[in-house]
């Protein structure tokens, strides 16, 4: 079987994701924080900004995109997706009373500008 395309590799790489070696100004303490792909982390590897400061030393965790998705945060989303169910049922609602206001309004603009005389 061959691949769709042919040529290019497959880009697995996504642009603007840091790379190790990275360096950027650390959210704590504004100190140098270094990227590293491999840092240790209660017993996993994770990318992960790592201040330079002895002192500080804040980690900041990266979490890929499209990884695994917990059990809680997938329960959140389906909550958020039957609030906006819910939501947009109101919005339509209120959309037709704004409806109904606003052919009243339609009607009095009319009847002012079609005012008698010049
Ligand atoms: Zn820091």
């Amino acid at each position: 079987m061959h691949s769709h395309s042919s040529g290019s590799h497959p880009e697995r790489r996504q642009p603007g994701r840091p790379q190790n070696g990275d360096i950027r100004a650390c959210p704590n303490c504004g100190a140098a924080s270094e990227f590293s792909e491999r840092y240790r982390f209660a017993g996993e590897v994770v990318p992960a900004w790592v201040c330079d400061s002895p002192a500080c030393r804040e980690h900041d965790i990266v979490r890929r995109p499209g990884t695994s998705i917990s059990n809680a945060s997938r329960k959140l989303i389906r909550a958020s997706k039957k609030l906006r169910a819910d939501v947009s049922r109101t919005m339509m609602r209120a959309r037709a009373r704004v409806e109904r206001t606003g052919v009243a309004v339609e009607r009095t603009d009319s009847k002012l500008q079609r005012k008698p005389g010049k």
